[in-house]
């Protein structure tokens, strides 16, 4: 019996986890909101590193994992290679491609926090958008700069920071109004890829405004990769009978 592992987290998982019914299992971490409705098995938190996957992929008679997760999800992703690796299952991944800058561009590309801070001392009002991690330092703010965080998190601020709690996808024109009310100077990113979340890089190209981009982790080898869903899904249906 064939039964897949989806590793997910991701909107592009979720229309993957859709065509899937029994006896797959579709994996998440449990940081967001947990869908309704899915044939499938639903799994949610983690398994205890590479280790804790190795055991639940024998355990439950796992015969494909696929990480669908987020391209900065890099620790899950060298879990999945590493466990598959140890129990001779095959791993594929679903590898969104990145955003690559357009003429009008004006990107600064970093690789961590400290490298981050660095790129955005000269600015003064900064535009989040890059998941939660500014959370963890909102008391370092320096006394120069104001911050606008968007991210799944609902929490309060302080007096130099403001929390707006939004999920995907973004709209040009709600786009464009968030910028001119937060009178921002700066947007900070992932190269997430995809066009759910993309309007904000045609905003900021639209003002000529710097795009503090953070460099994507390298991701492990795995047997095969997919740019799409749609692609994936038509390997799982030709090749493994699936869906
Ligand atoms: P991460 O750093 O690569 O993973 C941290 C730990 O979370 C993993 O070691 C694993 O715990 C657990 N985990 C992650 N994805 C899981 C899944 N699909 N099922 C079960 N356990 C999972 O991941 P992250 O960057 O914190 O992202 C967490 C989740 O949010 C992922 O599912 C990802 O797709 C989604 N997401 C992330 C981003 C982002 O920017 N990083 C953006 C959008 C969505 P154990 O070691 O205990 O197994």
């Amino acid at each position: 019996m064939k039964r897949v592992l989806l590793l997910g987290g991701t909107g592009d998982a979720l229309q993957i986890a859709r065509q899937l019914g029994q006896p797959h299992v579709y994996s998440l971490a449990g940081l967001g909101r947990v869908p309704e409705g899915l044939a499938c098995d639903v799994r949610v938190g983690g398994f205890g590193g590479s280790e804790g996957l190795a055991r639940y992929i024998e355990s439950e008679g796992i015969t494909l994992v696929i990480d669908a997760t987020h391209p900065y999800a890099a620790q899950m992703s060298a879990n999945a290679a590493t466990a598959c690796r140890a129990t001779n299952i095959p791993c594929w991944a679903l590898r969104r491609a990145g955003w690559t800058p357009q003429a009008g561009d004006d990107w600064r590309m970093v690789d961590g926090w400290e490298a981050l801070v660095d790129a955005i001392r000269p600015f003064r009002r900064v535009l989040f958008t890059s998941g939660r991690e500014p959370l963890a330092h909102l008391d370092e703010i320096p006394a120069h700069q104001y911050w606008i965080v968007r991210c799944l998190d609902a929490q309060p601020g302080n007096e130099r920071a403001r929390i707006i709690d939004a999920r995907g996808p973004f709209e040009i024109d709600g786009e464009r109004a968030l910028f001119a009310l937060s009178g921002i100077d700066v947007l900070v990113t992932k190269n997430s890829g995809g066009s759910a979340t993309e309007a904000k890089l045609d905003v900021a190209r639209e003002l000529r405004m710097p795009v503090v981009m953070m460099r994507r982790p390298a991701l492990p080898a795995v047997d095969r990769e997919f740019d799409s869903p749609a692609q994936l899904l038509r390997a799982l249906n030709e090749e493994m009978g699936v869906v």
